[in-house]
């Protein structure tokens, strides 16, 4: 059983889907007018873990989520560069597709551009109009929030609230100020569609009813999104689409902010933490384990500090990135012992496999899900250093399930999805860049050991390891010979 917390019903409740065992979900997606930066990723993140264990757990999953590509912001920037607004949108949704990639984001089942569907828009603000949802007024549609009296559910407020906060900007002919709109009048300069009102665009909710419609039916098992979302988008979708067809979301979902510790992030200070540049210096996988680290509706930490050259740096990824190494060096341990057993046993399911699956189907709990790997991963080293830590049979059997069972974890998070030597290799050929470490001296220094422990002259080996290791340099005796990190 998994159970879910959903918005609207502001608890956790048990997930029985539509369809026994299908689930269909809707997350709202990105306005494509600008690079994501780390906000995006998380929300992002968020749903892709939620899908996986979903998935994972023998659902059905047809997910669906959007691209915005027309917009306020987009046709701004498109103004501002002297270029369409779809030439826009069609360079920061490619932009998009390559940052999910490497942050292991697969992609939806569907992803529904919104200027592919107005006239599904058209319909859906045509059905409103006939239910006296809608009105015309100086070539905008708007809706009338009068008619739908749940407006306000999801968000908790009562409309006599949300009217105190609402006002009418110059140039909108709405009659109330929480009305809004669902078709906007062309403007020169903008982009536009004919429509039964006169050529315009669409208003910024109706989108996201139209395609959830066209993909998912009238009513469908999930809704999700970031929770800056959950008002006005969330509510006005829902008095679109139950306005409309008379259901919509069984469930909501929504995913809690990226809060920036120190320096607050913003387009002025140049301190934005796109995507791009957080994988300029760091692993992308480490932003995702920093991002899941915490479960998906609090709040996560990204702080931003600079460096004595007054260089941005981030203390929270470069931690997450130092958790990685470690997930991934115990990694490497246990499978180099599964190599060394002869026939290796087949364990039932682990302790991490059990703990991290309970954790994950309550309200996909990836903060306590990652704590049980950790655990586990402690146990998996203890064992690992000391042959005499258990019983022969029960170690290799502990160790055989604990490989095994943390790639069942790591599938359902999206990490640990690398054989362990690519990751820690490039790790540690990204910090010795870093600090200033020639990788060539440091293979000669590890010869020159070698050579001399085999001349017995160990106070100079002894001088030589800690000679690098003043350098940051950590050497690691094995079977197999000497091998190095940086730490
Ligand atoms: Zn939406």
């Amino acid at each position: 059983m998994i159970r879910l917390h959903d918005t609207r019903a502001r608890k956790k409740v048990e997930l029985q889907p539509r369809e026994p065992g299908k689930v269909s979900l809707y997350v709202c997606g990105v306005t494509v007018y600008d690079l994501c930066h780390v906000g995006h990723a998380r929300t992002a993140v968020a749903f892709d873990v939620i899908v996986r264990h979903l998935r994972a757990r023998g659902f059905d999953v047809r997910f669906v989520r959007n691209i915005t590509d027309v917009d306020d912001k987009i046709i701004r920037k498109g103004l501002a560069e002297g270029r369409p607004a779809a030439e826009v949108a069609r360079f920061y949704a490619d932009a998009m597709a390559a940052d999910m990639e490497g942050l292991g984001v697969a992609p939806a089942d569907i992803e529904p551009r919104a200027t592919l569907h107005i006239p599904d828009m058209i319909d859906v603000i045509r059905r409103l109009e006939e239910r006296g949802l809608a009105y015309a007024a100086g070539g905008d549609v708007y809706y009338s929030v009068a008619g739908f009296p749940n407006y306000g559910g999801l968000s908790g407020q009562s409309p006599d609230e949300l009217q105190a906060g609402a006002r009418i900007e110059v140039g909108e002919h709405k009659k109330s100020p929480l009305d809004f709109a669902l078709w906007k009048a062309a403007k020169p300069g903008e982009p536009s569609w004919e429509s039964p009102w006169g050529p315009g665009r669409p208003g910024w909710h109706i989108e996201c009813s139209a395609m959830s419609h066209r993909y998912l039916g009238d009513a469908f098992d999930i809704h999700g999104g970031g929770s800056d979302l959950i008002f006005p988008h969330h509510e006005n979708e829902i008095a679109q689409s139950e306005g409309a067809f008379g259901a919509f979301a069984r469930y909501w979902m929504h995913s809690g902010m990226l809060n920036f510790g120190g320096e607050k992030m913003s387009k002025s200070l140049g301190n934005v933490v796109t995507i791009r540049r957080a994988a300029e210096t760091h692993d992308l996988e480490s932003l995702r384990l920093l991002l899941i680290s915490v479960h998906y509706r609090s709040p996560a930490a990204f702080s931003i500090a600079r460096d004595d050259a007054g260089q941005p740096v981030y203390p929270d990824l470069d931690e997450a990135e130092e958790r990685l190494d470690y997930f991934y060096r115990t990694l490497e341990r246990l499978d180099a012992f599964v190599g060394t057993l002869a026939s290796p046993p087949t364990p039932p399911p682990s302790d991490l496999a059990t703990r991290f699956v309970e954790a994950m189907d309550d309200d996909f709990n990836t903060a306590a899900g990652i704590g049980h790997l950790y655990d586990a991963f402690v146990l998996a080293n203890k064992l690992l250093d000391d042959a005499k830590a258990a019983p022969k049979a029960e170690r290799q059997s502990t160790l055989t399930a604990l490989a095994r069972d943390a790639r069942m974890v790591g599938a359902t998070l999206g990490i640990m999805r690398r054989p362990p030597a690519e990751f820690l290799n490039s790790r540690r050929a990204r910090l010795c860049v870093r600090r200033k470490i020639d990788p060539q001296s440091v293979e000669s220094s590890i010869a020159e050991r070698a050579a001399a422990r085999a001349a017995k002259q160990f106070q100079r080996a002894d001088d030589i390891r800690a000679g690098l290791k003043a350098r940051g340099v950590e050497l690691m005796d094995g079977p197999k010979g000497t091998t190095w990190r940086v730490v």
